[in-house]
């Protein structure tokens, strides 16, 4: 099938500009002479910038108080750097290999400076900071930085609003397969084409639970055949125009039994509890609680074993988290998962998850395919 693919309106230099002043912003009223970014969502997010394969050579984007954003390269990769969209908000440097690139970065640091370090840097380039620097301090960002990337502009809430509408047309179209008698893998592969040919980029996950293996909700795809009667959780998505998508969804083969029915139930109006209490001010955990809750008062909180969601945007899953304990408030733009789940060992899982963006006055499901339980054939 032919889709007419939906395009992306492209991120602009001045966009790329204003994220990185934010960061260095936020770094300042944290007390900090800089921010130091390396390979990651974090510096996708900034520059545009994803090394093919991040190595042991250094790249780091340094946001400080006292110089322009400076992105430091491996030299042979300075022309891929080079052609990000976010590379002109930035100056570019580059070290030769046989070069110390600590010592580059001297230069662009103060000697004395307190600087903070993006989650994905490698030990051996922050102890290669510290050892050139030795009066220099750094601290963990993990509740900074990806809090500002989780408040989307319209341009991010355009993408992932469109990979959500791939993946649902995705699930309209698993729906019509057949299912019995086929591996776990076969329909995850279809899953698979389903998402490349409605847009996406990349394919991040591709579950498929079938029976017994839908009460582990780390079970990918597997070899068992697909019977008549099984109960199977699809879990999906990926990146459109690099921003994320996922979805769950849980769909019987044939004629379903009453147990089934009723666990499926029990979890389509938690997912429905916890969509409701996504409201701006109100923090993640009441999202977490109000799903909870129901599934708990049905007898099932034992065997619901996870948070009720993450964050998404460059990443399938990312802060903040819809998790007991997490006070960070919503703010208008966030974007996560609702997707409480109930798994009895050895019998079958259910687990329904939409994306959920906040709005001025509540949640909007990016998500929008039928919740009632499906049957396949
Ligand atoms: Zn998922
Ligand atoms: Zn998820
Ligand atoms: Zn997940």
């Amino acid at each position: 099938m032919t889709t007419a693919q939906p395009t992306a309106v492209p991120f602009t230099t001045e966009d790329y500009a204003a994220r990185m002043a934010r960061v260095v912003e936020d770094g300042r009223s944290a007390g900090l002479d800089g921010v130091l970014v390396t390979p990651g969502p974090d510096l996708v997010w900034l520059t545009g910038y994803q090394p093919t394969a991040i190595t042991e050579r250094l790249t780091m984007l340094f946001l400080t108080t006292d110089h322009e954003p400076t992105l430091l390269v491996p030299t042979l990769e300075r022309p891929d750097a080079e052609g990000a969209e976010g590379a002109p908000a930035t100056t570019m440097m580059d070290w030769p290999d046989g070069a110390d690139p600590y010592d580059v970065a001297l230069g662009l640091l103060r000697p004395d400076g307190s600087f903070g370090v993006s989650d994905n840097a490698w030990a051996m380039h922050l102890l290669g900071l510290q050892g050139a620097l030795p009066e220099s301090r750094y601290q963990s960002l993990t509740q900074r930085l990806p809090m500002l990337r989780a408040v989307k502009d319209d341009n991010e809430l355009a993408r992932l609003a469109a990979a959500g509408a791939a993946a649902d047309a995705s699930y309209e179209e698993i729906l019509k397969v057949r299912f019995s008698g086929r591996r776990e893998t076969d329909v995850a592969g279809d899953l698979a084409d389903l998402l490349r040919s409605h847009g996406h980029e990349q394919v991040d996950f591709t579950v498929v639970g079938s029976g017994p293996n839908g009460a582990n909700p780390h079970h990918e795809a597997g070899e068992r055949v697909i019977e008549v009667g099984d109960c199977v959780v699809l879990d999906f998505g990926g990146l459109m125009f690099g921003y994320g998508s996922d979805t769950s969804r849980t769909v019987c083969v044939g004629e379903p039994t009453d147990r089934i029915r009723e666990v499926h139930e029990v979890v389509r109006l938690a997912q429905q509890a916890g969509v409701d209490a996504v409201r701006p001010g109100v923090a993640c955990q009441e999202v977490d609680r109000a799903a909870r809750h129901l599934i708990t008062e049905a007898g099932y909180g034992e065997q619901f074993i996870h948070r009720t969601g993450h964050g998404i945007g460059v990443t399938t899953h990312e802060p903040p988290y819809m998790i007991e304990g997490e006070e960070q408030p919503m703010v208008p733009g966030m974007c996560f998962s609702v997707e409480p789940g109930i798994y009895l060992s050895g019998g079958f899982g259910v687990r329904i998850e939409d994306i959920v963006t906040v709005t001025e006055d509540g949640g909007t499901r990016l998500n929008n395919t039928d919740r009632t339980l499906q049957i396949v054939g």
